[in-house]
């Protein structure tokens, strides 16, 4: 399998406070844990810059312009609770979002098979006009967009399995049937949305919430019995993942019990179906992870299964 990994020197300089769980380091760790020998065939490339008319698919000039002019020259600031700009975010995102757009290039083209994206700030809490929960830009619903537009794609299928309900890209899309949206989250947990009630204008939105507690086996049966029949039903054009970490049982910020192999397990799921549906056709974007070791050992797992391992 010929899998794209994107990353970039500058998603460093998107600051955070100390103890703050978004940290700089995550990508490293990441990185750290694709040195080995099984990753040589991994081919590897730098994000490039989201451009204003990839970006303004989903979020409006004013809002990206907002965001530009809120960051500190120096120091940090809050734009709302724990979402925090730096000089180096605006920058930061713009990548992130650029890096979606470039994995999407790749894998319509048919030039790699998949992509994984290791990129912050994270995006699937932004809103077109609302940065939360660590986000501002929504980078998985750019990347459907620019397949639509620039690749055609009539129908995108956006995977979630972070923690936490994506809810701005739940909102982005709830009123758009081209766009199928399912996220596997715990209940109850940040940003409190994500009811199995919330099913989209054409029921293109589907939420499955979990206990707390819950286990690879109870995440992957949600997937095997719940998304994934009906992202075939679907049948889309390509399979965006928003792949957060943040189930394991280490993280801070969650209480799901997955360890890193059921990550392994789940991509290979996933991609089952994505070779039924749409050639395989995969771009995963990082979301959310905080437990420094457990996100680069869990991203591995996610990373090797995407090779074909
Ligand atoms: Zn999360």
């Amino acid at each position: 399998m010929r899998t794209l990994f994107l990353s970039h020197p500058r998603y460093r300089d998107h600051l955070a406070p100390e103890h703050h769980p978004e940290q700089p380091e995550r990508i490293a760790a990441i990185e750290r844990q694709l040195e080995g020998e099984a990753f040589q065939n991994l081919i590897r490339d730098m994000a490039r810059p989201v451009s204003d008319e990839e970006i303004q698919r989903v979020h409006p000039a004013g809002y990206v312009e907002h965001i530009r002019i809120q960051a500190p020259h120096d120091g940090l600031m809050s734009i709302s609770g724990d979402t925090i700009l730096s000089n180096g975010t605006y920058e930061a995102a713009r990548l992130a979002a650029g890096a979606a757009c470039l994995a999407v290039d790749e894998v319509m083209a048919g030039l790699v098979d998949n992509a994984f994206s290791a990129a912050r700030p994270p995006g699937h809490h932004a809103s077109a006009r609302q940065a939360m929960g660590f986000c501002f830009f929504n980078h998985a619903a750019i990347a459907a967009r620019h397949a639509q537009t620039a690749h055609g794609a009539e129908r995108v299928a956006i995977v979630d399995f972070d923690v936490h309900h994506g809810n701005g890209t739940q909102n982005i899309f709830y009123s758009d049937k081209t766009v199928f949206y399912a996220s596997i989250h715990q209940s109850h947990l940040f940003p409190g949305t994500g009811e199995a009630s919330e099913t989209g204008i054409d029921g293109n939105i589907l939420n499955v919430p979990l206990g707390a507690g819950a286990n690879g086996e109870v995440v992957l049966r949600a997937m095997a019995e719940a998304v994934l029949p009906a992202v075939d039903a679907f049948r889309p054009d390509l399979l965006v993942l928003s792949a957060g970490f943040d189930a394991h049982y280490r993280d801070p910020l969650g209480d799901l019990n997955l360890v890193e192999a059921d990550y392994g397990v789940l991509t290979r799921a996933v991609m089952e179906v994505a070779d039924r549906v749409c050639g395989g056709r995969i771009v995963s974007l990082l979301e959310g992870g905080y437990d420094i070791d457990a996100l680069g050992l869990s991203a591995a797992a996610h990373v090797a299964a995407l090779m074909g391992h």
